[in-house]
């Protein structure tokens, strides 16, 4: 994954939005690991499809 895509803002990283996230698509959840779940975004990756979608708001997926 290209984290040059994902814009990082500062806030991001302090107040942290852990959510469900469901990839609509497949109805998987969506859970971020790595660095992924050391900052909010909104563009997440599906691991079952391979593919980037956009959740409602920025989050970390559990
Ligand atoms: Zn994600
Ligand atoms: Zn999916």
């Amino acid at each position: 994954m290209d984290m040059e895509e994902i814009e990082i803002n500062p806030e991001d990283t302090i107040d942290l939005n852990h959510k469900i996230v469901i990839h609509k698509k497949c109805g998987k959840k969506h859970i971020d690991a790595d660095k992924f779940k050391t900052f909010n975004h909104r563009k997440h990756l599906c691991y079952y499809c391979n593919e980037f979608f956009y959740d409602d708001e920025r989050g970390i997926g559990v």
